[in-house]
């Protein structure tokens, strides 16, 4: 069955500076590995700008509308917070980010694809409903499960995030929801400084595993066989939304976990083992970190070849 691409060249503009490690080369080294010959079977799809009624479902209609306003001349970039930037071309990115998370839940609800892949950026893990930051400023993968439920009647969502820093901006939304499950593995301590295993969330769906800097990809395995597969099967959700963060590899320079390339397939693989069992097989996956280019072109290759079941 169909695995979706959802991509925009608007990405590529969202401009935050010449020395910045989230940086438009990300996505042209992701773009460039899945212009591959492996991947002709890829239904692919440009993202559109996701409408005010998604955004609102997470974040206020100010807020959005603050960030949204937000329009440098050209060259020229606004400084969000201390890691965060803006340049002329964010919002339409940002808007765009969240429209290729939608977009893709809108393919495997309504059955057009099983899987779905978004190359985005920026990354959204980070935004809070009301609080950019960590290079996001709207939450792609909350947007995108709020949407699943308004509009497809999805009842529950799982969203698994196994970037190496923690999705804080996730879990809040999360949290107080208990038709919503949240579940990350990341470094810690390491920024944002968040997601203790004590944070449980309202009705024990969101599970954490934080892991010591150094930590191997059997470890990483482990964590995630042991403490959050089983919680998550037991949610037995009707979506699994992946946070595909890939800046755990071992070669990334922001953060010191030892996870590799094959790692993330066999956690992929379990992630599609459980969406077969509760979801049909439904499962869409979104772009946050990864920078160290040439590890992030390949682990995104072989994440989505995993996810067309190649
Ligand atoms: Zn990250």
């Amino acid at each position: 069955m169909t695995t979706l691409l959802v991509s925009h060249p608007a990405f590529l503009e969202h401009d935050t500076g010449p020395h910045h490690p989230e940086r438009p080369d990300r996505l042209r080294a992701v773009l460039a590995a899945l212009d591959d010959s492996a991947f002709a079977d890829l239904a692919r799809v440009p993202a559109p700008e996701a409408s005010m009624a998604a955004l609102t479902r997470v974040h206020p209609q100010d807020y959005v509308e603050a960030i949204l306003g937000v329009r440098p001349g050209p060259g020229q970039r606004v400084q969000i917070d201390g890691d965060t930037v803006m340049s002329q071309g964010s919002a339409e990115a940002v808007v765009r980010a969240a429209g290729a998370a939608v977009v893709a839940v809108d393919a495997v609800m309504q059955g057009r694809a099983q899987t779905a892949f978004a190359a985005v950026r920026p990354p959204g893990h980070h935004a809070s409903p009301a609080i950019p930051g960590g290079f996001c400023l709207l939450n792609n993968v909350a947007v995108a499960a709020r949407h699943a439920q308004a509009q497809h009647g999805a009842s529950r969502v799982a969203i698994l995030d196994f970037d190496v820093h923690h999705g804080q901006g996730t879990q809040a939304v999360v949290e107080p929801d208990a038709s919503l499950f949240y579940a990350s593995t990341h470094q810690y301590p390491l920024y944002p400084g968040t997601g203790s295993a004590r944070e449980r969330g309202v009705a024990g769906n969101v599970v954490n595993a934080p892991l010591p800097a150094g930590t191997d990809g059997a470890t990483f395995r482990a964590a995630w066989r042991d403490r959050i597969l089983p919680a998550l099967d037991d949610f037995r959700p009707d979506l699994l939304i992946v946070s595909a963060g890939f800046d755990a590899h071992a070669a990334d320079p922001l953060a010191q976990l030892e996870v590799e390339t094959e790692d993330f397939v066999w956690l992929t693989r379990e992630f599609l083992a459980i969406a077969d069992r509760h979801a049909a097989g439904r499962l869409i996956s979104v772009l946050e970190g990864g920078y160290d280019l040439d590890a992030l072109a390949e682990s995104v290759a072989t994440h989505v070849r995993t996810l067309a079941r190649g």
